[in-house]
């Protein structure tokens, strides 16, 4: 079976259509005008879209684009099921694209959450509730892992978050332990889910190889300015769209129930969607004050709402930046390029190149469009890793590794090394050849 996939999946090429961009720049028509001519259906890679509800505000395909190509991952879990993971969502995934293929159908990506992605495109190593034997190692408790040795769970570490295992100790079992924990429990690396709250993207490399050959992954990208022009606009359609009357509707049928039981919490499921926290204030304002200060909390939802779209939008593009073009390496594909910043003649500037792309992959013929280089490549790694055998330290960035190797403390142990190593070598004379180097050959 596993076999017949591989070859399938290299009969097919594009193995599948990854649409890349921030909110606002058309993924989902791009996603439908594709699968209409392709023979394609949709997979949603959104943590928001999932949960029923929201509609308006999580910015969900209407019925009618429905209609037009078929659609998967959107409104089947319930709003008030909060633990709906990454995990969850790959393995759904992964077996609809794995039927598709057998139905001789293209998939098409659109998404999303920058980590449900990634789950698509990339193989992690460890595959928490997979198969029977991986689940063995899943249900270890931390400390059953910590017997293992730091040494050990710092080689394991390395391979599903090479990130977390640079910036930990090898003999920290217990903080290692607990990355991996982290790791298997919720199918994220833990190095990107301190990113995520932190509000950060980029960093170390992409784990694992990749899980389909040949994707075609396109980035619509759009002049700043533009963006922030359309982001504005779409918050205004929402709105008129009937986004209060959403909003009002799910906090009276789910959130105030929470509210009053002192369970609710925006960190959880379809709670922490964009929007939902901003008009906090104004959904759960008293039923006492006056229509002015009503108005007043609207408006200021509104306007909190724009804010936090445009900062949400870059971020979806720092990612893609950081992710894709900013490390070429083996196991990161080609990322096209189509700039949606003028949308007038949307068709010859977007969908024929796009259209054309996919021609060329499917005929194995190399695209005359270039996907995009990286652009400039950091000139230094903040998070390298190093590893001072005098000190017995580890060094996180190479700025930080040069100061290190200057520092009074690692002089020190240089020149004691030294001392001891003339000792033993040469006797009771080595003293004379303290400030040699180290590379001195010694004297016979
Ligand atoms: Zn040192």
């Amino acid at each position: 079976m596993a076999a017949a996939t591989r070859v399938l999946q290299r009969a097919i090429s594009p193995s599948l259509v990854v649409i890349l961009g921030a909110t606002g720049t058309g993924k989902s028509k791009l996603a439908i005008e594709i699968g209409k001519r392709l023979n394609g259906e949709i997979i949603s890679a959104d943590s928001m879209q999932v949960y029923k509800g929201l509609d308006i505000i999580t910015n969900k395909v209407t019925e009618e684009e429905q209609a037009q190509c078929l659609h998967h991952m959107i409104s089947f879990v319930d709003p008030l099921v909060s633990g709906y993971t990454v995990v969850d969502f790959r393995n759904k995934a992964l077996s609809l694209i794995e039927d598709m293929h057998h139905r001789q159908k293209l998939p098409i990506i659109v998404g999303g959450t920058n980590y449900y992605i990634e789950s698509l495109l990339w193989k992690v190593l460890i595959n928490p509730g997979g198969s029977e034997s991986e689940k063995g190692v899943a249900s270890e408790s931390k400390t059953e892992l910590e017997k293992l040795g730091g040494p050990e769970l710092h080689r394991w570490l390395k391979e599903v978050d090479p990130d977390m295992a640079a910036i930990l100790h090898p003999h920290d079992a217990r903080k290692i332990a607990r990355s991996l924990q982290v790791f298997m429990d919720t199918g994220v690396p833990h190095s990107r889910l301190l990113e995520e709250q932190r509000g950060q993207d980029g960093g170390g490399c992409l784990g694992g190889p990749l899980r389909f050959q040949n994707p075609c992954i396109f980035w619509l990208h759009c002049k700043t300015n533009a963006l922030d022009e359309r982001l504005d606009k779409r918050v205004d359609q929402m709105l008129s769209l009937g986004l209060i009357d959403e909003l009002k509707d799910f906090h009276q049928r789910f959130n105030e129930k929470m509210i009053k039981e002192n369970s609710q919490d925006y960190q959880h499921g379809i709670f922490q969607s964009i929007g939902f926290k901003e008009f906090h204030e104004y959904l759960t304002a008293s039923e006492n004050i006056s229509q002015e200060e009503r108005d007043k909390l609207k408006i200021k939802g509104i306007e909190s709402l724009k804010q936090v779209t445009r900062r949400y939008a870059r971020k979806q593009n720092k990612w893609v930046r950081n992710r894709f073009l900013k490390r070429p390496a083996s196991n990161v594909p080609p990322v096209y390029g189509l700039d949606v910043t003028d949308v007038t003649n949307w068709e010859t500037t977007v969908l024929t190149p796009a259209l054309e792309i996919l021609d060329c992959l499917q005929k194995g013929e190399q695209p005359s469009a270039q996907p995009i280089r990286a652009e400039g490549l950091e000139p230094r790694n903040k998070r390298s890793h190093h590893m001072c055998d005098l000190c017995d330290k580890v060094i996180i960035g190479d700025l930080e590794w040069t100061a290190h190797q200057k520092s009074k403390n690692h002089l020190y142990q240089v020149r004691k090394r030294r001392k001891a190593k003339q000792a033993s070598d040469q006797g009771p004379n080595a003293t004379e050849h303290q400030n040699d180097s180290d590379r001195q050959v010694p004297v016979l």
